[in-house]
């Protein structure tokens, strides 16, 4: 087990696990924003036949070669069809037939003039100049052709994607599973958020929290009991969310006080420790552990803290084991609006809210910057990430900032 490790080293650790992505199939509609997970070839032409993109009239062109606003040629009107349907005739010399959009084009046509440049009977019809072959006209496989590779694996689904497996014809496609992430709660001091306060007690803020920040990301999140700090409560809980998670996430219990048996209890179900506590300021408890393909992340029960290390290191992992390939924060170039005095020995990720006025990014800091606080969090869109011994930071410095929420 590796102790005190760097943001980077932490990062490395967890990228490095190698744990492979689950597949399913899943109703295409459900797809949406997953990752593919096969590739996508097409076994038609689309469209399958020639048809007309014009509501007018098939014709030969050749009966058009001589064709001028002051000597029109006129056709004979042989048929009338609309999409869906497929004429029985042949279009021969002198000879056109009326189609809509979507149709196939009849026998013997070889273009489509749309209706406005033609006057009609319903027996007839007079085209004022030449017809170029093939105008009008979308020819079969111009859309798609059949052997095509449509999708890659990899490619994430979006709504244009589902069109083109529906087209396909299939109702159902492979992506990777997104993972199922349990969350458990650790400490005497908790009572459920529908249990009055008592002296000594405050409501589970975390469960909740990080719920919402794995539904964020689209994976399914499971809350389950709150433990007291004793590491048989806490062995017990895990043992029923590793039954059904991939992933479980704690909170509380994992830094030195008396109390904090988190780590214990992982080792107690059979995980192996990868690295416990990392040098960052606020989420410097935390223990993560893998057991089988499952991993195990102790976070702080500081809210801003459990906050800050599950974007750090939670979401890239949940994201990894969704099959994404790219699942780092956005980071960009912002304009610091206070100032940030603390210089420390330890990187730093502060709690941030960025915006976008006049052409760049400001970055404005909370007045509240303890681990303990949750309602700062409400602002926070971004973080500040203060390398170690960098510092202080006046008001107008550049910095870098990572996206949140993106
Ligand atoms: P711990 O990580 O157990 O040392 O807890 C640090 C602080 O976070 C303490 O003030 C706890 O009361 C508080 N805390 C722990 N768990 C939760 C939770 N689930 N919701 C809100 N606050 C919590
Ligand atoms: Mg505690």
């Amino acid at each position: 087990m590796l102790i005190n490790i760097s943001i980077e080293k932490a990062e490395k650790i967890l990228a490095d696990q190698n744990i492979e992505p689950k597949t399913v199939d899943v109703p295409i509609l459900d797809s949406l924003d997953h990752i593919l997970a096969e590739d996508i070839k097409s076994d038609i032409n689309m469209p399958p036949f020639d048809r007309s993109s014009l509501d007018g009239y098939a014709l030969r062109t050749k009966d058009t070669a001589d064709a001028s606003a002051e000597n029109p040629v006129t056709l004979e009107t042989i048929d009338n069809i609309r999409a869906g349907y497929v004429s029985k005739k042949t279009v021969g010399k002198g000879q056109a037939v009326r189609i809509m959009t979507g149709a196939k084009i009849p026998k013997g046509a070889d273009a489509i003039i749309k209706y406005e440049d033609t006057v009609f009977t319903d027996k007839s019809v007079k085209i004022f100049g030449y017809v170029k072959p093939n105008s009008g006209i979308a020819g079969a496989g111009e859309d798609i052709a059949m052997g095509d590779t449509l999708l890659g694996r990899g490619k994430t689904i979006n709504p244009a994607d589902i069109g083109i497996l529906a087209i396909l014809g299939k109702e159902k496609v492979k992506v990777y599973r997104r993972p199922k992430v349990a969350v458990i709660s650790t400490g005497d001091e908790l009572i459920n958020i529908n249990e009055a306060l008592k002296e000594g007690k405050i409501r589970n803020s975390n469960a909740y929290t990080i719920g919402a920040q794995v539904k964020k990301i689209g994976s399914e999140i499971k809350i389950f009991g709150i433990c007291g700090d004793n590491v048989l409560s806490i062995k017990k809980e895990l043992d029923s969310a590793l039954q059904w998670g991939d992933i479980v996430i704690t909170t509380g219990g994992v830094s030195l006080g008396d109390a904090d048996v988190v780590k214990e209890a992982f080792e107690e179900v059979g995980g192996k420790v990868l690295f416990w506590k990392v040098n960052m300021k606020p989420g410097s408890p935390i223990a993560v552990a893998r057991y089988k393909d499952k991993l195990l992340f102790g976070l702080s029960g500081n809210p801003a803290a459990a906050y800050v290390t599950f974007e750090k290191f939670v979401r890239p992992t949940i994201l990894r084991l969704s099959g994404e390939t790219e699942y780092e924060l956005t980071k960009i170039k912002s304009t610091l609006r206070d100032e940030f005095i603390k210089v420390s020995g330890r990187d730093r990720v502060v709690r941030a809210k960025t915006y976008y006025k006049n052409g760049g990014f400001f970055t404005e800091l909370p007045d509240k910057h303890s681990s303990g606080i949750l309602s700062g969090l409400s602002e926070t869109n971004s973080l500040f990430c203060v390398p170690a011994g960098t510092g202080p930071y006046k008001k107008g410095d550049r910095i870098e900032v990572e996206l949140l929420g993106y």
